[in-house]
């Protein structure tokens, strides 16, 4: 059922509680802070405006990084604020209490199109227990509560799920856009659906490749997952990192594959190296091989295996990726995972949907971003809503009345 989304909402002069994702990688400089990548507060700028010209009074609430319920400096929000207000052109109000007396008070004054933003959320330990007295505490602040922050719905956090019980809810459009297309678009898939999945471990993503197995037509994998499957078929790893205690699983999925008519490909070739120390980011020479010798280590997928992907690619209409090929922190492993994005944009007839921090890096990088139908900002929150989870921050928004 569709949830209720901001675009039905009446909000002139209500006041609108937003819960957006500014988490936001910050950069010292000069004694303090500034954002150093401000495309989530970019992205917030749809809903934001929406709510402005509508005569809302929009107050807005994230988290950042990881304070564990104290009071960090630099975990604060107030430069999320200030390029806020550059991007917006006008003053943002920044609360320097989330609930209270303070929040209040300047919520108070707050006139039609005006913007507060509240310190981090996750400064109190509350956040995350989902503490019903803290929720109430964010929800007096609003008379209607939007959710925009996708990446942290699958967590029952008070700002997430708690509000969203208590004040009428609704999804902002960037949540709309990812319900949309990692629900309803990968749920009937236009046929081929090709999965190209990665990343480091089978355990991290089992359930999702069990979810897929019943909806996509072929699925292609690569990175250190691989090598589980690889160890389930027989095949030599060397040292490659690979999880033996997981074999068991890795032989279920490769059998319902092939129960179920799906394409289950997995790397011909590997770029492979002696040592890889993966701090320094450092490698010792490496080298193509169809077998892993005893000893070297499975970096990247090898150029066969990235002509038969993109050859599977290319053919799809609707493709999802998650997972770098490869260890794509060190530039001479990522050519697998940058050949897998090139491909992707690629192919221009398929709806596709790429999601995970790697995947997505990969994207923008190889300059596929435009050519990509979707990138999606959550990256466990996507993955649990392909395993056909419930996500609480979701299941909590209202449904959408059928007149
Ligand atoms: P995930 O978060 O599961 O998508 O995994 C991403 C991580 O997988 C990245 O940090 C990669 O370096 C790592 N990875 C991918 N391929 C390999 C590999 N062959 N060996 C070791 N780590 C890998």
């Amino acid at each position: 059922m569709s949830k209720l989304s901001v675009r039905d909402l009446e909000v002139e002069d209500k006041r609108v509680l937003v819960r957006v994702d500014f988490n936001v990688p910050l950069e010292e400089e000069g004694g303090s802070y500034i954002v150093s990548d401000d495309t989530r507060i970019r992205e917030s700028l749809l809903t934001i405006n929406h709510l402005r010209q509508r005569g809302a009074k929009v107050i807005l609430m994230s988290h950042l990084g990881r304070p564990k319920g104290q009071k960090v400096e630099k975990y604060s929000l107030r430069p999320a604020g200030q390029r806020l207000s550059e991007l917006l052109g006008m003053p943002v109000a920044f609360s320097t209490e989330c609930i209270g007396d303070v929040p209040q008070k300047i919520t108070a004054h707050m006139r039609k199109g005006d913007v507060t933003l509240l310190e981090n959320v996750r400064f109190h330990p509350e956040e995350e227990a989902n503490d019903p007295a803290f929720a109430r505490g964010l929800a007096e602040l609003g008379d209607i509560y939007v959710d925009d922050a996708f990446g942290s719905a699958h967590r029952a956090h008070a700002s997430t799920e708690g509000v969203a019980r208590i004040l009428p809810a609704a999804a902002g459009f960037l949540m709309e856009k990812e319900l949309q297309f990692l629900g309803e678009k990968l749920e009937n898939p236009e046929r081929p659906f090709v999965v190209v999945l990665g990343g480091a471990k089978v355990s991290d993503k089992i359930t999702v490749i069990d979810s897929l197995l019943d909806r996509a037509d072929t699925i292609l994998i690569g990175g250190a997952m691989a090598y589980t499957f690889y160890l389930a078929q027989g095949c030599s790893v060397g040292a490659s990192l690979c999880e033996p205690e997981k074999i068991g699983i890795a032989k279920a999925a490769l059998k319902k594959a092939e129960e179920r008519d799906v394409k289950f490909l997995l790397p011909v070739d590997s770029y492979v190296a002696e040592n890889v120390d993966l701090k320094g980011r450092k490698m010792s020479p490496g080298k193509f091989v169809e077998q892993i010798p005893n000893g070297w280590v499975g970096v990247d997928i090898g150029p066969e295996t990235v002509r038969k992907f993109r050859g599977e690619i290319l053919g799809a209409r609707t493709i999802f990726w998650n997972g770098p090929m490869g260890i794509f922190e060190i530039g001479e492993c990522s050519k697998g995972t940058f050949a897998i994005a090139e491909a992707i944009g690629a192919n221009a007839e398929a709806i596709s949907i790429v999601g995970g921090g790697d995947s997505v890096k990969a994207v923008r990088r190889a300059g596929m971003a435009d050519r990509v139908t979707f990138i999606s900002t959550g990256g466990g929150a996507s993955l649990e809503l392909l395993e056909g989870k419930e996500l609480p921050g979701v299941a909590a928004l209202a449904t959408q009345e059928v007149s």
